[in-house]
């Protein structure tokens, strides 16, 4: 049976950070949206230039782009398995976009976790955020460092500081998460899927919560 899994926090809840031990224990790949917008960015193509409008100002990119986006990633033979979605859905349009897209494909979301954080810890893990442009692996230089300053472990690439983790745009993009995202919570607890998990905990105390909530999911 493939498997579905929402991965729903606030920008710098922890979601990229957990993803990787996730997508390992149930052999399914990463679908994030953002690092999707950022590769289109990265090559300059239509796509990535309208998106760019609206992540440097810390908005959603426009859910008929972003569904349709996601839908094409969602048809590829990886993800016959499974995805586990990151950054996606972010509104209530996109969610009901994507159980009919699940649908189609005979699936359904089978758990949602919610990673919650205070908006003060948020702001101080995204000025300390820096990701490799290479591979997409985060660091935090206080919480997470290489091993080598400004260099990542896996690949060797000089990291990089997100435009959009300045402080002015993570105020805005977790005002986006408050208004529009945050509904999506509600909308999978009455589905009867969402797990709450505590992110303000060290990394490794977080992903043995989202490992212990997984069971059963196999
Ligand atoms: P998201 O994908 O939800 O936006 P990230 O996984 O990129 O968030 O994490 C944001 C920043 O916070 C990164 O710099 C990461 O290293 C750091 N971080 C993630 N989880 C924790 C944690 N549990 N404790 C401290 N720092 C964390
Ligand atoms: P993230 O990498 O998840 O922090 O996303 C970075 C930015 O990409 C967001 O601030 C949005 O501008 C855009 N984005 C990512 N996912 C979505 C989505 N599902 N819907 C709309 N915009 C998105
Ligand atoms: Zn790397």
């Amino acid at each position: 049976m493939a498997h579905f899994i929402v991965l729903l926090g606030p920008p710098g809840a922890g979601k990229g950070t957990q993803a990787k031990a996730i997508c390992e224990a149930l052999q399914i790949p990463h679908v994030s949206s953002g690092d999707i917008f950022r590769e289109h960015l990265s090559k300059q193509t239509e796509l990535g230039k309208l998106a760019d409008g609206y992540i440097k100002c810390g908005q959603l990119v426009p859910d008929d782009v972003t569904i349709r986006m996601i839908g094409d990633r969602l048809k590829q033979p990886d993800c016959s398995r499974g995805a586990l979605l990151d950054g996606f859905p972010r509104t209530i349009p996109q969610a009901e976009a994507l159980d009919d897209l699940l649908a189609k494909m005979d699936a359904k979301i089978e758990r949602a976790l919610s990673l919650e954080v205070p908006a003060e810890v948020l702001i101080e893990r995204l000025s300390g955020r820096w990701s490799c442009p290479t591979c997409g692996r985060v660091y935090h230089e206080k919480y997470n460092p290489p091993r080598q300053a400004g260099i990542c472990d896996d690949d060797g690439t000089p990291l990089i500081q997100r435009p959009d983790d300045r402080p002015e745009t993570v105020r805005q993009r977790i005002e986006v998460y408050r208004s529009q995202t945050e509904p999506l919570i509600e909308y999978y607890c009455q589905k009867g899927v969402l797990v709450n998990i505590d992110g303000t905990q060290s990394i490794e105390a977080v992903k043995q919560d989202i490992l212990t909530s997984l069971a059963g999911v196999r």
